[in-house]
């Protein structure tokens, strides 16, 4: 049993037509979906399949995606034709804040040892001295990888392909997925280039505006970064 990822060849599509595989307790199983499985740093996905309100998605074993209706609702029957369609508004902000994490880590230039984002903000965590970072300079480079526009690309390659290239794992605790015998890296030519699953915006134009909204010190080795978009 697996599940299409509709999402990872295109982050845009908003809803899909798709057939149950399996539905249990709260959970249902689609042959293909639109919603992103919780893993990277990101959530996973809200929305709706059919009349049936959708409050997150997960990874399930293999290549299944579990989408986690709310509990007692009475479910389709497998084989059922149903549309599936996720709360792009929300999705739309977790895509911009998540390409803005890639600016970041590109402007600070330090080890990342890992991030989360949320609707409202994201961070990510630096094996950096205080000192070295600075609010507003960062926060002036950022906005300005912003408002050059970049277009942000994706390719694939082989798991042996990035044991070769460690530094492409960019961060250990959200490592991209593995297993599946290859990798997507996710590049803004010229920026940053990293093995990444989730899911980003086409150009860095369309996260607009950004702050930095704080930066402080979580443990001996981590600086947290915080950022939030204006608009
Ligand atoms: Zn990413």
């Amino acid at each position: 049993m697996s599940t299409a990822l509709v999402f990872r060849e295109d982050a845009y599509a908003r809803a899909c037509d798709a057939t149950v595989l399996e539905a249990r307790a709260n959970v249902l199983v689609l042959d293909r979906t639109v919603f992103y499985p919780l893993g990277g740093g990101q959530p996973g996905d809200t929305g709706r399949i059919g009349g049936l309100r959708v409050v997150d998605t997960r990874k399930g074993e293999g290549e299944t995606v579990l989408h986690i209706v709310e509990p007692d609702a009475p479910l389709p029957a497998p084989g059922t034709r149903v549309r599936a369609e996720i709360d792009w508004p929300r999705r739309y902000r977790l895509m911009r804040l998540h390409t803005a994490l890639h600016l970041l880590g590109a402007v600070v230039g330090a080890p990342v040892t890992g991030g989360r984002i949320a609707e409202d903000k994201a961070h990510l965590d630096f094996d950096i001295e205080m000192e070295r970072l600075a609010k507003d300079a960062i926060e002036e480079r950022l906005n300005a990888l912003v408002r050059a526009d970049y277009p942000t690309r994706t390719r694939w390659i082989s798991d042996a392909e990035l044991d070769a290239r460690p530094e492409l794992v960019r961060t250990m605790s959200v490592a991209p997925p593995r297993g599946a015998g290859r990798v997507r890296l996710v590049e803004i030519p010229g920026v940053d280039l990293q093995a990444c699953g989730g899911t980003h915006v086409a150009r860095t134009g369309e996260i607009g505006a950004v702050a930095v909204t704080r930066i402080r010190s979580e443990g001996r080795h981590n600086r947290r970064v915080t950022i939030a978009l204006i608009d």
